[in-house]
């Protein structure tokens, strides 16, 4: 791709849950595009092949952060970090997910739905509150948040996943209202069935051939992501 071409070329871009799946091939695409990534996950071995192949791309190697996110404070050093590295935050992509335990809602265990809320929700919650200062900061900051059908479908089994990923799209709506006189822009993405391992923990026996990769969906965040990007508060799919 020739340096004109690039699309993200020089933003500094946070992708959550980038360690595999959705978020590994988004920080891929956007490496092509010439951004300059912040890498978080809970896998550090996963993180350093992705940066790996990030480098054979562009030469140059990620910040790669090894975070819980459900170690709020890491987000908040995480915040800082990046404001003493780069003064600004040009993209926020809240990727990370769990999926929890398909069951019905009287049969969930407290746990997993403390650990589902916890990464799906309050997270990206911290997030925006750690991060919002540096997006205000940037010439067109813009939050991505990634979300699922079910957040307005009620199917039967998906309880906490489906109650998670619909209060994820509140606090992104809310967001995006509360930043529309800046030049902050925020959007969800909803992707569809994509083979990643979340994909193959809730349809086990669907054959991952069937399905898109996440490479093919790519192109939606960098559009979002783009300092061009006006939408906000808006919900979109992939082609
Ligand atoms: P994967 O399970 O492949 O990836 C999930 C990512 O989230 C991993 O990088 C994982 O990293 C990270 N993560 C999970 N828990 C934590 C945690 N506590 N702290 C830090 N990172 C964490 O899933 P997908 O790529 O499929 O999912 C990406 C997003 O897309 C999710 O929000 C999901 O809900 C959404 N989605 C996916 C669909 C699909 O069909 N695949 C459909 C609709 C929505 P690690 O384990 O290394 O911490």
């Amino acid at each position: 791709m020739s340096e004109q071409g690039k699309r993200l070329d020089g933003r500094i871009v946070l992708v959550t849950g980038a360690s595999r799946g959705i978020g590994a091939a988004v920080a891929k695409r956007f490496a092509q595009e010439g951004a300059r990534l912040v890498l978080t996950a809970r896998t550090t071995g996963a993180l350093e092949e992705i940066d790996d192949e990030i480098q054979k791309i562009t030469g140059e190697p990620a910040t790669l952060v090894p975070l819980d996110l459900t170690d709020y404070h890491a987000i908040d050093r995480l915040g800082a970090a990046i404001f003493e590295r780069f003064g600004k935050l040009d993209v926020l992509i809240g990727n990370a997910g769990q999926l929890g335990i398909l069951s019905p809602l009287a049969h969930i265990d407290p746990k997993v739905w403390e650990a589902v809320m916890a990464v799906n929700v309050t997270a990206n919650w911290r997030l925006i509150r750690s991060m919002d200062p540096l997006l205000r900061t940037s010439d067109a900051g813009r939050g991505i948040f990634v979300t699922s059908t079910v957040a307005r479908e009620a199917r039967a089994y998906w309880g906490a996943y489906a109650v998670s990923k619909a209060a994820l799209e509140m606090t992104a709506l809310i967001y995006a209202a509360e930043v529309e006189k800046t030049a902050v822009r925020v959007n969800l993405i909803n992707p569809g069935a994509t083979r990643t391992a979340m994909r193959a923990q809730a349809f086990p026996g669907e054959d991952p051939e069937t399905l898109k990769t996440p490479e093919s969906i790519t192109g939606l965040f960098v559009e979002l992501a783009e300092a061009a990007c006006s939408r906000n508060g808006e919900c979109l799919q992939p082609d």
